[in-house]
């Protein structure tokens, strides 16, 4: 769903200190230091992790230079506050960014990382629109010796990504699906033997690689109570790719749930609505609210969502939007900065894990955070962790 510039502009959470060292003591980098990091690199290598890095991009003197931020939208907040967070983080470890964005169009985005491998960038951050869509830009890249960060969404299909940081994903399926059998009390013993309820299913963009781990975290947790009968898709329509709406845009997701709603519910209602991403929710609520929900007789079902952005966690103090997965994008961008940081330093950049990414041509080496799931009772987490101030919420 694309959020008018007034409600983002001025709402990028704040970012913490960085946890690179400054350039000053890079220069003083001491003999046991660099003793250390050799010593490191050769415990992580015996543990059999792939990781590329060390000399091949090790710089031939000098530090700092450009690196290359491609994003893949402005239309989220949270893309903006990626982007936002990492140049920054990235400048105070002393390089300079080219930070662009690709409004949501693959031919943007291959253009633009195309001219910034034209134009020497050191290393290259991709949080991918089409991840299968860049084998021949990164073949480009890998000629040049620029090393590739896959940030958030893995890029596909290549050898040429070195590392990737992101958040468990199949977790944030796992929370919001968690969420829904827990608000539904589906633990529980059915009152009467036989009750059941009503869930519509919605999946994010098919072309995006994180799409099918948020689908199978949720269906993990969800799949028992269809076979048991206690959760009912009136739909029929339970595959993925039933499910998908390309590019995340709330505007199809909403049209997708009228459709849902005329054609399964008549004087029947939906208790919950599994929305994979905040900008869908605010679609779904739409719709749900067009076709009379939203008042005591009819009141709003579960709706999930991610991203913790400020117009959905405010939904969610309204008492609209139920929940939403909170992934904390000044981590995810300190992440990348330390990755990339370590690459060009000839350092091995700290993994959490090797085998769950596989893009098709390798496990790309990863890190992956934790996602935490908020709903009305713990907004103020969101205040605590200083993501947003106290006012914004209110
Ligand atoms: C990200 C989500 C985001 C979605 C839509 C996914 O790749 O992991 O955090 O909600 O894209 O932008």
């Amino acid at each position: 769903m694309r959020i008018p510039r007034s409600v983002t502009r001025g709402v990028t959470p704040r970012v913490p200190a960085p946890r690179s060292r400054p350039p000053r003591l890079r220069a003083h980098r001491t003999a046991t230091a660099a003793l250390l990091a050799a010593l490191l690199a050769v415990g992580v290598t015996a543990c059999g992790q792939e990781a590329r890095g060390g000399s091949r991009y090790k710089p031939s003197g000098g530090e700092g230079g450009v690196i290359g931020l491609a994003m893949p939208t402005k239309s989220s907040e949270r893309w903006i506050a990626d982007g936002e967070n990492m140049a920054e983080q990235f400048r105070k470890a002393g390089y300079e960014t080219d930070l662009q964005y690709g409004d949501d169009k693959v031919e943007n985005q291959i253009a633009q990382i195309e001219n910034m491998i034209t134009k020497g960038r050191r290393l290259l951050v991709i949080a991918a629109i089409d991840g299968s869509a860049l084998t021949e830009v990164l073949r480009q890249a890998e000629d040049a010796g620029i090393p590739v960060i896959s940030y958030d969404r893995l890029i596909m299909g290549s050898q040429h990504v070195d590392y990737y940081a992101s958040f468990d994903n199949e977790r944030v399926g796992e929370l919001q699906a968690r969420y829904i059998v827990d608000r539904l009390e589906l633990g529980k013993p059915a009152k009467g033997g036989s009750e059941s309820h009503s869930i519509e299913l919605f999946a994010g963009s098919p072309d995006d690689n994180n799409t099918k781990y948020f689908w199978n975290g949720a269906m993990k947790v969800l799949r028992p109570y269809f076979a048991s009968g206690r959760l009912v898709v009136r739909s029929k329509q339970t595959r993925m790719n039933q499910a998908t709406t390309l590019r995340w845009d709330g505007g199809t997701a909403q049209k997708r749930m009228d459709d849902l709603i005329s054609k399964n519910y008549g004087e029947e209602r939906v208790d919950a609505v599994l929305s994979p991403y905040d900008g869908i929710s605010i679609g779904i609520i739409s719709a749900l609210k067009s076709a009379g929900y939203g008042g005591k007789d009819r009141p709003l079902p579960i709706v999930t969502g991610q991203d913790a952005e400020l117009a959905s966690v405010k939904s969610i103090l309204r008492g609209e939007q139920t929940q939403t997965v909170f992934k904390d994008t000044r981590k995810l961008a300190a992440q990348a900065v330390a990755m990339g940081d370590a690459v060009l330093d000839g350092r091995r950049p700290e993994v959490n894990n090797t085998t769950d990414y596989h893009n098709g041509r390798k496990a790309v080496p990863s890190f992956l955070l934790d996602p935490v799931s908020i709903d009305k009772s713990n907004t103020q987490l969101l205040v605590r962790e200083g993501y947003f101030t106290a006012g914004q919420l209110t």
